[in-house]
């Protein structure tokens, strides 16, 4: 098997659907093999795969995730990667927005953040090699309004990575944080089906005029989790096509 990936194994939460499920297809072009923790089952032409272990978990419970990860080793090798990618959308005015949806988008976006890169940490830390790389957004870069609860839960995250790069790069581990701009996942659709975005003037905000597409997104992550990254920790890195440049109009 040849490609950056090949031979290593990677865990991939959210992977069943959109970016994750993008990541994944990425990790197996580039020879590795995955496994994917969702709480939905990923599409039959990934689940009948040999190098593909899908588990249902919640990745919300600290349990499920121990389980599944002990699980992910025992049947398809110790990890070598883990991309902390489950996340919900949260969008709606601050003054409208209910306790429980805020916990809800904070539960999903931050705490199972923290208990996936501590499940991961617990393992690779004490082999002194692993990459970690969690799915940001550019909202954990700048902000946008009436998403308080997603726009918090994504600087924590891309905080996070900093914070465990410096915690456990001496111990032989990469922690790096990806953030996508606007991609067309069910995520998104489901946001401009509602009218809470306007997808014209999202593309017009973009450098690039356009959105961006899940495998422009897969290539980055593939990138960072390979050893090709072997000095890049800490990193929050965009796939974005300008966003975050952008101060203008
Ligand atoms: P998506 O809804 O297509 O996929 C999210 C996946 O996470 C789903 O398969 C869902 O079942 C799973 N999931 C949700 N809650 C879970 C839980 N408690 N336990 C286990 N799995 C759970 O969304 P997406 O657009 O692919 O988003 C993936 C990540 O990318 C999220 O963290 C999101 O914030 C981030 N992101 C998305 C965009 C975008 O434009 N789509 C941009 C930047 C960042």
């Amino acid at each position: 098997m040849t490609g950056r990936l090949a031979g290593k194994v990677a865990l991939i939460t959210g992977g069943a659907s959109g970016l994750g499920l993008g990541m994944a297809r990425g990790c197996l072009e580039e020879g590795a093999r995955v496994a994917l923790l969702d709480l939905a089952d990923p599409p039959r032409d990934l689940s009948q795969r040999a190098d593909v272990l899908s588990l249902r978990c919640d990745v919300t419970q600290p349990d499920d995730i121990d389980t599944a990860f002990d699980e992910a080793e025992r049947r398809i090798g110790a990890l070598d990667a883990v991309i902390v990618n489950a996340g919900v959308s949260q969008n709606s005015p601050t003054l409208a927005l209910p306790f429980a949806q805020w916990r809800n988008a904070m539960s999903v976006n931050l705490d199972a953040a923290f208990l996936t890169a501590q499940a991961a940490g617990r393992r690779m830390v004490p082999r002194g090699r692993g990459a970690i790389l969690f799915t940001a957004s550019i909202y954990g870069l700048v902000a946008g309004p009436e998403r308080i609860a997603y726009v918090a839960s994504k600087h924590a995250v891309a905080a996070m990575a900093k914070a465990l790069a410096l915690e456990w790069s001496p111990k032989g581990l990469r922690v790096n944080a990806i953030a996508p701009g606007y991609v067309r996942t069910a995520l998104l659709e489901d946001l401009i089906e509602r009218g809470r975005v306007d997808a014209e003037a999202l593309v017009a905000h973009t450098p690039q005029r356009r959105f961006v597409e899940i495998e422009e997104v897969a290539r980055l992550a593939t990138f960072l989790i390979s050893d090709e990254a072997s000095a890049t920790t800490g990193l929050v890195a965009t796939a974005d096509g300008g966003w975050t440049a952008n101060g203008y109009l």
